[in-house]
């Protein structure tokens, strides 16, 4: 199941998995003792050796780095001792038999000392959070705050740093906003501590200033500030860099999935992960993996590199048959440390590799950085570049895939089309510069208003398709006269004239629409989209 847990659920689940790990280990401990007993046929050695290797990689994760050590020297102990012939063997089998031994007394005082030290808790804020404004022009800031507003945006207005400081002490912003001067005598570049806290707790720092100075945008850069409005304010276009900057930090931190033969180190991964606001999928069975990686549409996979079926190379080659999973980044997570077997399975479809044991904040780092190419990459491909929505022909694949779901699920699949109203107008009168801030504010704000599982593109031009899964034709429709009258409010502003837009929009639900694909229920919005411009456009039909 795609995990997306409140962090209240991710740490019970931590300790979980944590849990089931220790009660595993003495039965584990016990179970190597009896193989070595056994050992007759050579087999026994090489099911030693698997779990071994497995124990060294799982250990240091659930917190037992020496237990993991000691897991590692007695596999290193039986790879050495395999090549024997029986008889010399033999005569090795007595210290395989002493470490194994250590391992269990090992296990045995790990678990009756204390417990691990509790994992880091690099946690995502659950709530949204607010924009604060801190500037002199009371106009600005009744403009501002109606425009943020429109965009669901929840704006504080603060007087001066001393109290930018008191709501620290119980609150942290999405974002500050703030001229560099506010008030006569003081400079925001003077308040360190302001500064480290906003940015110790990841907040985002905008800086307003009359002069555009260049020793300024310095001071700015030198305090990581994320961006450098001069006045006049141009306020759709720092509206829209606001929502780039907080889509960056809230919205999707991607999607990862995991294949890992140990159970419970799956899960224990896929924690991790989710505690930093990666969506998991773990695989069960590796014959599933292609049905599940098309349904979960993940952004990496990271995959053990050792398994009892399939090895991941082999796992890998197949993902590599399927076109649409051709560009999806592969990250082995394996205890090898061989750097030539490394580079082997690199040269068999791996993009990269990931050493284990890890610890989970090298574990949570590693994969963020990966992931954040990745996605990055895919944006560049799917994504339009003015609007960042997804573009054309992803957006068309989207709702056909949405189209499929939803005939198996049952639950209605709602596309709505829309187009603003009277377009060449606007670049006539405003220059087509100021038509692509109408188009990107457009987007914006559907971005901010749709649902995750919502999707949004841009259809054409300044003709747009929003793709809502679970969705009737009611709710499409509301959602969609939201978005309109959220829109009328928006001012666009060249040369101090201010003008507004409106949009058309057409609705079809998969519910009441006879389409039998995706593509005829595109073609039910767009006809409904033209009975809206009939209609007298500026609405919903
Ligand atoms: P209607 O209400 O019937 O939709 O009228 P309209 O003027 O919007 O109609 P139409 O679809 O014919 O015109 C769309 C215009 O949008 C034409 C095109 O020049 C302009 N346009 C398309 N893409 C862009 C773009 O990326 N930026 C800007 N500024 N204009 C664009
Ligand atoms: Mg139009
Ligand atoms: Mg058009």
């Amino acid at each position: 199941m795609p995990s997306s847990k409140t962090q209240v659920d991710i740490s019970e689940a931590f300790s979980r998995v944590r849990q089931r790990f220790e009660q595993s280990l003495p039965v584990r401990a016990e179970a190597m003792l009896e193989l070595v007993l056994q050992h007759k046929t050579g087999n026994e050695l090489g099911r030693l050796k698997a779990e071994t290797h497995k124990l060294a990689g799982a250990c240091g994760t659930f917190g037992y780095p020496q237990l993991g050590t000691l897991a590692r020297k007695i596999e290193q102990y039986i790879s050495n001792i395999s090549a024997l012939s029986a008889e010399k063997q033999s005569v090795k089998i007595p210290e395989l038999n002493q470490m194994l031994y250590s391992f269990k007394e090992g296990v045995a005082q790990a678990l009756s000392s204390t417990s691990p030290i509790a994992t880091s808790n690099e946690s995502v804020a659950d709530e949204p959070r607010a924009i604060w404004l801190l500037l002199n022009n009371q106009l600005l800031i009744s403009e501002l705050v109606s425009q943020l507003n429109a965009f669901g945006l929840t704006v504080v207005q603060l007087a001066d740093f001393d109290s930018c400081l008191r709501m620290l002490q119980t609150e942290t912003p999405a974002l500050l906003f703030t001229q560099i001067e506010p008030t006569n005598g003081t400079d925001l570049f003077k308040q360190n501590l302001l500064l480290n806290t906003l940015q110790q707790r990841q907040s985002r720092l905008l800086v307003f200033s009359d002069n555009d100075d260049f020793e300024l945008r310095i001071k700015a850069a030198q305090h990581y500030a994320d961006d450098f409005f001069v006045s006049p304010l141009d306020v759709p276009n720092m509206i829209s860099r606001i929502s780039e900057l907080l889509e960056q930090s809230s919205g999707g931190k991607g999607r990862v999935y995991i294949v890992d033969d140990d159970a419970m180190l799956a899960e224990h991964y896929a924690l991790v992960l989710n505690r930093i606001g990666i969506d998991t999928f773990i695989n069960k069975q590796p014959q599933q993996i292609v049905k599940e990686l098309i349904n979960f549409q993940p952004d990496l996979i990271l995959m053990d590199m050792y398994m009892p079926d399939y090895t991941g190379a082999e796992l890998a080659g197949v993902i590599r048959q399927y076109p649409p999973l051709r560009r999806l980044p592969i990250v082995f997570l394996s205890s090898e440390q061989n750097k030539n077997l490394q580079n082997r399975a690199m040269s068999h479809g791996a993009d990269d590799f990931i050493t284990k044991p890890i610890d989970d904040l090298q574990l949570a780092q590693a994969v963020k950085v990966r992931l954040a190419r990745s996605m990055q990459i895919k944006n560049l491909v799917e994504k339009d570049s003015l609007t960042g929505l997804i573009k054309h022909s992803a957006i068309k694949e989207v709702a056909e895939f949405e189209f499929e779901r939803a005939g198996r699920t049952g639950k209605p699949l709602s596309i709505v089309m829309l187009d603003i109203d009277h377009f060449k107008t606007v670049n006539d009168a405003h220059g087509h510069a100021t038509g692509d801030i109408v188009i990107t504010a457009l987007a914006t704000l559907m971005r901010k208003r749709i649902r995750k599982t919502d999707r949004a593109g841009r259809y054409g031009g300044e003709e747009f398709m929003l793709v809502l899964p679970d969705c009737d034709a009611e709710q499409a429709r509301l959602l969609t006269k939201q978005i309109l009258e959220n829109f009328a409010i928006l001012h666009f502003d060249t040369a101090g004239q201010p003008f507004g837009c409106t949009f058309s929009a057409g609705v079809a639900s998969s519910a009441d629409s006879q389409a039998e694909n995706a593509e005829q229920l595109i073609n039910h919005a767009d006809e409904a989209l033209y009975r809206a411009k009939h209609a007298g456009r500026n609405q919903v039909c």
